[in-house]
């Protein structure tokens, strides 16, 4: 099947960057939000992303404006839905992401295959509201999406081969390296990475180390690029609180029981960066 038209539902952090690596590598772009602001917010991201890369020589200056052509926006579904590959970047909450979908089966040809970019939510569970379990499946980018290598591609227990595979060399196409797992709690790369994090938010509550030191030993002594706590505080915390209880919920096991001090900090709205508190200060 010809992949050529994307629809991106969601000019977020997430979604506009998807729109960014399609439209890099050539396809033609809708990017659909509930408000034109933040359309138009995303566009400026995109555009700020694609003049850094033309300062550091990765892009030409000069196809900055034909890479932006290849994306419209826009506020209604209507508009958005001929095209070949649905891609749901939205807020993670499940009847909002069941909604769009279920609006979209009706509007888009059979033929047309639908994407979740979700952190943690069923792949199964959202591809038994449409029409098209087959043609489902998980297309989960890494922020920041342009930078970022990995595309977890998420097989739910309908997905067919035929849907994998086009995903999967779709993904290559983008420059990105596609990994193939299986649609259970978190995932592979949020299963691994979220119990780290909330292990490392147990070491600050019980005093094992300070903040910065708790960070230094995963830097230093792991090689990880920045410590668990700077992470946290970069993916937000009421993020990390919620895939952590998608864990505890999906799997059953207390393993994955959130820190209450990762519960008390998102309670306190120091959610990390986004908020300019987390468990560092960053106003
Ligand atoms: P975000 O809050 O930055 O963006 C979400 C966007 O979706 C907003 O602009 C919002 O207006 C829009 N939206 C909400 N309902 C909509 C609708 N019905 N139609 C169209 N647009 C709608 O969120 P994000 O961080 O980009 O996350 C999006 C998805 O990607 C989530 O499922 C999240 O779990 C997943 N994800 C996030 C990260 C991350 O690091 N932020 C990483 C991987 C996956």
């Amino acid at each position: 099947m010809d992949i050529s038209k994307i629809t991106v539902a969601g000019a977020g952090t997430m979604g506009n960057g998807i729109a960014q690596v399609f439209a890099q590598s050539g396809f033609e772009v809708t990017m659909l939000d509930i408000k034109k602001e933040f359309l138009d917010r995303g566009m400026k991201t995109i555009e700020k992303n694609l003049g850094r890369m033309a300062k550091k020589g990765k892009i030409e200056e000069t196809d900055i404006g034909e890479i932006t052509g290849r994306i419209s926006t826009t506020t209604s579904e209507a508009e958005a839905d001929d095209c070949d590959l649905l891609i749901e970047a939205i807020y993670e909450d499940l009847e909002a992401k069941k909604s769009i979908f279920s609006k979209f089966d009706s509007a888009c040809g059979d033929s047309v295959i639908f994407a979740s970019n979700t952190s943690s939510i069923s792949i199964t569970a959202l591809a038994a509201s449409t029409s098209r379990p087959d043609r489902f499946i998980g297309m989960h980018f890494m922020n920041p999406v342009p930078v970022m290598k990995l595309v977890e591609v998420i097989r739910g227990l309908t997905t067919s081969d035929q849907t994998t595979e086009i995903v999967t060399s779709l993904s290559e196409k983008l420059g990105k390296t596609p990994v193939q797992v299986n649609d259970y709690p978190g995932f592979v790369a949020n299963r691994i990475l979220m119990p780290m994090i909330n292990e490392a938010v147990f070491c600050l509550m019980e005093g094992v180390a300070e903040r910065e030191a708790i960070d230094q030993v995963m830097k230093l002594g792991m090689a990880h690029p920045m410590g668990p706590l700077t992470l946290a505080d970069l993916i937000g915390l009421d993020i990390c609180l919620n895939i952590l209880r998608v864990l505890y919920e999906g799997l059953g096991d207390p393993k994955y029981r959130p820190c209450p001090l990762l519960i008390k900090k998102v309670e306190a709205g120091q959610l990390g960066r986004k908020t300019g508190v987390g468990f560092y200060d960053y106003r």
